[in-house]
């Protein structure tokens, strides 16, 4: 599966905001934005342009796409299948972001970032529904349980779930000792804090 290995933190640079790719670091001083709050490359820190309708929309659809660790075939598929579903576009491609299973492990607390997420997700440590998926794009729909796999729950990653005190958004259960959540519902909009203008999204990929 190809994915981009380049550093995370020119993402977030690239784009001026946190996208939170790195897990505890992006909470502390040593995050590459706090200390270098300007564009990577050369001219980084030369003169700002005027950025265009296209460009704005551009520079969101990149932004979601990388919050969500995506490349851009997987995206516009995402965007393909929210467009033909009935609903507000915008909304259904949120709510299709949001309920993937890395994205859904990582809203349950068992993961610091969307990366990590994945990777676990990868590595075979998720069931859901008692079933084993190690497919990070998997759409995780209302009533489903995820769950660490009985032989991880071993691990000193997990243990330390365990004990920890999660705050899951209201569409999730979480059950930290049982290292289980549930899926209770699709998230509102409101629900969703990911800091997207999605319609400029739309309009992008309306032309
Ligand atoms: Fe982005 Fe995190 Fe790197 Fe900061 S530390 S630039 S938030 S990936």
């Amino acid at each position: 599966m190809a994915r981009y290995t380049d550093a995370s933190c020119k993402l977030c640079r690239r784009e001026a905001q946190k996208l939170f790719l790195k897990g505890d670091r992006c909470y502390s001083a040593k995050c590459a934005l706090e200390r270098r709050a300007f564009p990577p490359g050369q001219h980084g820190q030369g003169r700002q342009r005027k950025t265009s309708d296209y460009g704005l929309q551009l520079r969101e659809k990149q932004k979601a796409k990388r919050f969500y660790g995506m490349l851009e075939k997987q995206f516009r598929n995402t965007f393909d299948k929210a467009a033909k579903k009935k609903g507000i576009t915008g909304d259904n491609l949120l709510v299709a972001l949001e309920t993937r299973l890395d994205n859904v492990v990582f809203r349950m607390g068992f993961a610091s970032s969307r990366k990590e997420a994945r990777q676990l997700v990868n590595h075979g440590h998720f069931t859901v529904n008692g079933r084993k998926v190690d497919i990070p794009s998997s759409e995780i729909v209302p009533g489903s349980v995820v769950a660490v796999r009985q032989r991880s729950q071993k691990s000193p990653k997990f243990e330390e779930i365990k004990e920890m005190q999660i705050s899951a958004p209201a569409w999730i259960s979480v059950d930290a000792a049982k290292l289980t959540g549930t899926v209770l519902s699709l998230p509102r909009r409101e629900e969703i804090d990911t800091p997207i203008a999605e319609h400029l999204i739309v309009e992008l990929y309306s032309k």
